[in-house]
């Protein structure tokens, strides 16, 4: 697997300001970007369902993490553990420290999480948010746990929306801090860890853990837990602390997508493939359009989440079903072709494959 150059990504590209340093190598670099990218980062914010109390709290909540990106690698009075611990800890098998460390996880409100050897194939092959901006990954430490909050049912099931984007906003914040404190409880043992967080992560999150067991990949890009599906958010440390090795799991994701396409049929955008989406070897080779997906996000205003909550696996009881063809009016939001009129007026996206 090629390693992903994050400065490629949607957030990344958007983030690079019209004549810049950033802008210009970029886009000298990958002109056949610039014209989309233009296009996006100059639309207007829309409005579709901004609504009080809800919509400062996602900007502030957002704010907010990121302020506490600067911690993923320890902080100003940070916490010793006693001498000795160490010792005492490396002569436990591996799975006292990871039993322990995932305990505290789910106290912390964790519903799954697992550990391994870090993929180095999983991390971004250069940073592209803040001030890592340009700065290669090369120095990785060995393992990595990685853990899952869940988003509530309730919520989602008004996506796309204000509610919908302030309970992402509320899961980002609270799948950081178990990161942060289980990082800092590593260091005080005198072990070497990093959190990787929203917006500050040297891992790309959804095929790590994939690879240690949280779930597999769906048609919509996401991760999907046989459990909570894609109703959830992602949080990794990595460590030098040596942990359990747990195995990915298998519940034939790939094969339901290929009967599924709920998430692509009802994506307003048409940025999911409709088509199939793995080889003769069942490896997964198409991916969302994500400029598409984008579009999306900026002309709601916040972001969509419906192949989410359109998800069988989510379980979030979304009414989201495709009337395309039903001959009935599309009257209301949440109604998939209220939301296409919306995008792209009578006509409708253009399917992306058939
Ligand atoms: S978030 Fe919305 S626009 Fe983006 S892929 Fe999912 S359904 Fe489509
Ligand atoms: S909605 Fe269906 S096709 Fe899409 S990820 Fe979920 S199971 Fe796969």
């Amino acid at each position: 697997m090629n390693r992903i150059d994050e400065r490629d990504t949607i957030f990344s590209r958007m983030t690079l300001e019209d004549g810049s340093d950033r802008y210009m190598r970029y886009y000298k670099k990958h002109p056949e970007k610039k014209e989309i990218d233009d296009k996006l980062r100059s639309a207007p914010p829309g409005q579709f369902s901004y609504s009080v109390p809800e919509a400062p709290m996602v900007e502030s909540t957002f704010a907010f993490i990121t302020r506490l990106r600067d911690f993923v690698r320890g902080f100003d009075g940070q916490y010793e553990a006693p001498e000795g611990i160490k010792e005492q800890l490396s002569a436990l098998p591996p799975s006292a420290l990871t039993d322990y460390l995932k305990k505290t996880l789910r106290s912390y409100g964790a519903v799954v999480s697992g550990s391994g050897l870090t993929d180095e194939a999983c991390a971004y092959s250069v940073r592209g948010r803040g001030e890592h901006y340009d700065q290669p990954v090369e120095e990785l430490l060995p393992f990595t746990l990685v853990y899952a909050l869940e988003m509530s049912t309730e919520e989602l099931r008004t996506a796309p929306g204000i509610r919908e984007a302030a309970e992402v906003a509320g899961t980002y914040l609270r799948v950081a801090v178990p990161g942060l404190a289980i990082a800092a409880y590593l260091r005080s043992l005198g072990y070497r860890a990093v959190c990787h967080m929203d917006g500050e992560s040297e891992l790309v999150l959804p095929p790590i853990a994939a690879r240690l067991g949280i779930g597999q990949i769906g048609r919509h890009g996401l991760i999907v837990n046989k459990r909570y599906g894609s109703r959830i958010r992602l949080g990794a440390i990595t460590t030098d602390a040596e942990l359990r090795l747990d195995n990915p799991v298998d519940f034939k994701l790939p094969k339901a997508c290929e009967a599924c396409r709920k998430c692509a049929t009802l994506c307003p955008v048409g940025a999911i493939p409709q088509g199939s989406i793995i080889d003769d070897y069942e490896n997964q080779v198409r991916s969302i359009d994500h400029e598409a997906c984008f579009s999306a996000w900026k002309k709601f205003g916040t972001d969509c989440g419906i192949c989410v909550a359109a998800c069988p696996y989510s379980r979030v009881g979304s009414t989201l079903k495709s009337s395309s063809g039903s001959g009935k009016a599309a009257s209301k939001p949440g109604d998939p072709d209220f939301l296409k009129a919306f995008m792209f007026g009578k006509a409708g996206p253009a399917p992306r494959d058939s």
